[in-house]
């Protein structure tokens, strides 16, 4: 079975020394906010080329806690895109702000600047930018948009470890990117994860105090915090991880390029390629098709695992129907959710596995 993610076919030494990271926070006696998240800290950070990484539990946390860093609360409007992981959204409602959600461009499966240009109002506060499959796009024309209408770009980076744009890494563009480390994640830890990277002291400093119930000083608590701590053995794990990331990242980028290359089939709609001064992290590589439930049969009968990348939009999720939303509505998300199937791309796929995909892609007949 050529599976969507294959941890159990991760190399040996990865795993043996995974393991006696273990062991040292194990004999360490110190399990929550230590020395292994400071390190692991002072690694993303670098990695980022951003003055502070801040672990926390999550990647939705990590939003949420951007969100409040920059006091973007109740009465405020947050715009994001309705293609995404429910977490996005998920964080703005518990910041206290009203989402607002947007189109895509159905070229890339990304936020539509048009459709945000829609959606904006006088209580616009932040634009949450997804990287969505682990894409930065566009970002100079973001960054501008952003400053001249006087909102925060906030990045989700949950898809987009090492994604970078003319060299500088995801989270490294607004007030403050979220990643998540979430074991499916490009970086993911043997559980939950997830940092906060932000060029600003100032973000720095909140989030520090947000992840841990508000705390200044010991027992003290000037602010309503929330408890969002990152552990020592998740960060040692994300530290041993780490090391085998940029290899893991390549390996992604070769499959994804031969993808690029070699599926061929007018029943297929591939997505547009990444920009030349980018580097896509491929977290997900998703294809359209209009008949996408045969292909995923069509795929299971040769041992081909695909997942849709997301076949429910928020705005059609019970809780956020009456969500609000592009005046001009969403269809090239309604249209994306119906018709894209996300191929496996990860890094322990041999080129056999690949060449299968490709194959098996290419023989569908409808
Ligand atoms: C995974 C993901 C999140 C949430 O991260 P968690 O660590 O699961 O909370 C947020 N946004 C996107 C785009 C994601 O893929």
């Amino acid at each position: 079975m050529i599976l969507m993610n294959d941890f159990k076919a991760e190399p040996q030494e990865l795993r043996d020394d995974m393991l006696s990271a273990v062991s040292r926070v194990f004999e360490s006696g110190w399990y929550v906010l230590g020395n292994e998240v400071e390190q692991f800290e002072k690694g993303w950070a670098k990695v980022c080329s951003v003055k502070h990484a801040i672990g926390v539990a999550n990647g939705m946390d990590a939003l949420e806690i951007i969100l409040r860093a920059m006091e973007v609360g109740p009465g405020d409007e947050v715009i994001t895109t309705s293609m995404t992981a429910f977490a996005t959204v998920l964080a703005i409602l518990r910041s206290g702000a009203t989402p607002v959600l947007a189109d895509i461009d159905p070229d890339t499966g990304l936020l539509s600047l048009e459709s945000v240009v829609r959606c904006l109002s006088c209580k616009t506060k932040a634009v949450v930018l997804v990287h969505l499959y682990g894409q930065v796009r566009d970002i100079k024309a973001w960054q501008s948009f952003c400053e001249d209408k006087k909102v925060h770009l906030v990045e989700d980076c949950a898809q987009a470890h090492l994604a970078s744009s003319d060299g500088r890494m995801a989270g490294s563009f607004g007030v403050g990117g979220a990643y998540s480390f979430y074991p499916t994640k490009n970086l993911g830890a043997i559980g939950d994860g997830g940092a906060i990277v932000t060029d600003s002291d100032e973000v720095a400093f909140k989030a520090k105090r947000l992840r841990n119930y508000g705390q200044s000083e010991r027992y003290h608590h000037p602010e309503i915090g929330m408890n969002s701590r990152l552990d020592e053995v998740q960060a040692a794990m994300l530290q041993v991880r780490l090391n085998w990331l940029y290899e893991f990242t390549n390996r992604r980028q070769q499959i994804a390029k031969n993808y690029i290359k070699n599926l061929e089939n007018e029943l297929i709609r591939k997505l547009s390629e990444p920009q030349e001064f980018t580097t896509h992290s491929y977290h997900l590589f998703v294809i359209n098709c209009e008949k996408r439930d045969a292909l995923q049969k069509h795929l299971e009968s040769f041992g081909i695992q695909s997942h849709y990348h997301y076949p429910m939009p928020i705005h059609f999720q019970d809780p956020c129907k009456n969500i609000l939303r592009d005046p001009h509505g969403l269809p090239a998300i309604e249209q994306h959710a119906k018709t894209c199937l996300s191929l496996p791309c990860h890094p322990q796929m041999t080129d056999e596995d690949v060449n299968a995909v490709i194959e098996a892609v290419n023989q569908f007949k409808g």
